[in-house]
């Protein structure tokens, strides 16, 4: 799970890693004040930030008014602007994909004097199956870009889950990172307090682009992104409190109403199976027939009647299909049941309707496989079955090139 910037700064506050002092709103009039009360204590710069889940606001537009999703401001008047600006509007970043994302909120903050912009973040090193930070000296900069063109400009330190980080460890990052005298300090205690969030809270990604060191000497986090085991929600109540359902694709939130795991994808064939490895193996046998997956959707153990119907609903909310395969591996759950589940699904009327010039493919193997095809056959239904998931690619090269 994600949440905003100005939520993962609230968060890291509390976890004394320093972050300049920000409020958020959803209207121009709360934007404004925020900034009157800032101004007051003693602010000269404001940075009126888009609060969405996507990065690279700061390169990213708004389609009508055109203005970026981070705007310094030098007076209130600006910090006006600003919110008029991005308020209701709809931000497109390299990351939200050319739709982009509704600002619904923004956070104004006290702006910051940058002397040096750096890179770092926390996330898990699955090859190590260790937590690793990272910093570099290429802040503000996207990071798999270093990693790509230079990738010895970001040092690393490793940490055995459940264990914290040395302080020896924190230095060394510290130190490549160029930090002296006071600085340097701030800096070992920043990164410190951070990995000690990102442990705590049971985070999967903890990113500061840009981490800064301010002319006065100051270290803090101007950006921050995080990500949450979603596994570990149930430990952090607070935290699952601040989803933002409106960031997330309305389909994947109806899947998981349904209690189905599924991600859209780019493709045209959709595909409904049991069990995410065998979800994944099916995504490429449909690569090498020819055609590109439109969704991953593991049903779970339970392929009756009421999950495939709700399977059919979710993949065809996305008219980019044009072929579903359904590979179920009947082990617990019969073949032949979940053949009646799908035939009984393709009659319900709603579904029948969007199915007429969607051909499905039905491979069901394993238990009474050979009377799930002969039911499958024997139905008038435009489904076609197969037993061997070769079949069963042959069909959807053979639907595709129809
Ligand atoms: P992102 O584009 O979504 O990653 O949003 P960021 O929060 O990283 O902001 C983009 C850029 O705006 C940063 O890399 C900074 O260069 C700049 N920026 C953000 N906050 C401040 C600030 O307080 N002062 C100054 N001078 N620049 C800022
Ligand atoms: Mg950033």
């Amino acid at each position: 799970m994600k949440i905003h910037e100005y939520q993962a700064k609230e968060l890291l506050k509390e976890y004394n890693v320093a972050v300049p002092a920000g409020v958020s709103a959803t209207t121009v009039d709360k934007a404004v004040e925020a900034a009157r009360e800032m101004k007051d204590n003693g602010a000269g710069l404001f940075v009126v930030k888009a609060q969405i889940h996507a990065g690279g606001r700061g390169k990213g537009k708004t389609k009508n008014s055109g203005a970026s999703g981070v705007i310094l401001c030098d007076t209130l008047e600006e910090v006006r602007e600003a919110a008029e600006s991005l308020l209701g509007d709809t931000l497109v970043t390299v990351q939200t994909g050319k739709e982009g994302q509704e600002v619904t909120r923004i956070y104004v903050t006290d702006g910051v004097d940058i002397e040096q912009e750096f890179y770092l973040g926390i996330l898990l090193d699955r090859s190590k199956s260790k937590n690793v930070i990272m910093v570099s000296t290429e802040g503000g900069v996207e990071i798999e870009k270093v990693a790509e063109e230079t990738p010895e400009k970001i040092v690393k330190e490793w940490v055995e889950p459940g264990m914290q980080l040395q302080h020896n460890q924190a230095r060394h990052l510290a130190y490549a990172l160029g930090f002296e005298g006071d600085a340097f300090k701030k800096a070992v205690k920043f990164i410190m307090a951070l990995y000690n969030c990102y442990e705590e809270t049971d985070a999967s990604l903890v990113e500061i682009n840009p981490l800064v060191l301010t002319p006065g000497g100051d270290v803090m986090a101007l950006d921050a992104k995080m990500t949450f085991d979603d596994n570990a929600l149930f430990r952090h109540s607070d935290i699952a409190e601040l989803r933002d359902k409106s960031e997330e694709n309305p389909v994947e939130l109806e899947a998981s109403e349904y209690g189905l795991n599924y991600i859209k994808l780019d493709g045209n064939v959709g595909c409904m199976v049991n069990g995410a490895g065998l979800a994944m193996a099916t995504m490429d046998i449909i690569k090498l027939s020819g055609g590109e997956p439109a969704n991953f959707l593991d049903v779970g153990g339970s392929a009756n009647v009421e999950t495939v119907k709700n399977g059919f609903r979710i993949i065809l909310e996305d008219k980019n299909v044009k072929a579903i395969l359904i590979n179920i591996f009947g082990g617990i759950v019969r073949c032949d049941r979940v053949a009646n589940g799908v035939i009984e699904a393709v009659k319900d009327p709603e579904i029948a309707e969007k199915v007429q010039d969607v051909p499905i493919i039905v491979r069901l193997q394993g238990t009474n496989a050979e009377e799930a095809k002969e039911i499958i056959d024997n139905s008038d239904l435009n489904v076609i079955s197969a037993v061997l998931l070769k079949e069963a690619a042959e069909e959807v090269s053979n639907v595709l090139a129809a």
